[in-house]
């Protein structure tokens, strides 16, 4: 059994549970943190962002554009979990490092996290938790 640690979804329920979140965040990826995730209008070309605050404990805010679809939505969701992966595993440290070391394309961090979002592709998320897509 994994300690149930607090995440907060501030969305649709059609869009994404609460459950989902915990699956991918505790089950698969081991997150040990608190995660806020909101889904909310964001600046043009925006999918999504992860922020990691280092008060209270620290904590992970996930922030997913409103206008995405379904696919496009479980990628950046797992885009964004593989931050909140990085940071706890690396430190939130070496990801800021590498911002202000790399552009944003050559960020080690960014391409990690881009090739992880695959996963969205196959198993898509909606109010019922990740969903196995299969297409010919
Ligand atoms: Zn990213």
């Amino acid at each position: 059994m994994t300690a149930e640690l607090p995440i907060t979804v501030v969305a649709d329920e059609q869009q994404v549970s609460r459950e989902a979140v915990n699956l991918m965040a505790r089950e698969v990826l081991k997150l040990t943190q608190p995660i806020f995730v909101c889904v909310q209008r964001m600046p043009e070309g925006i999918r999504g962002e992860h922020l990691y605050v280092d008060a209270e404990g620290g904590y992970h805010v996930i922030r997913l554009s409103d206008k995405l679809g379904d696919e496009q939505r479980s990628c950046t969701l797992v885009h964004e979990l593989t931050h909140a992966w990085q940071a706890e595993r690396y430190g939130v440290g070496a990801l800021k490092q590498a911002d202000r070391e790399y552009a944003y394309a050559d960020n080690p961090f960014e391409q990690h996290a881009r090739k992880a979002a695959w996963l969205g592709t196959v198993l898509r998320l909606d109010r019922n938790g990740w969903k196995e897509q299969v297409t010919a």
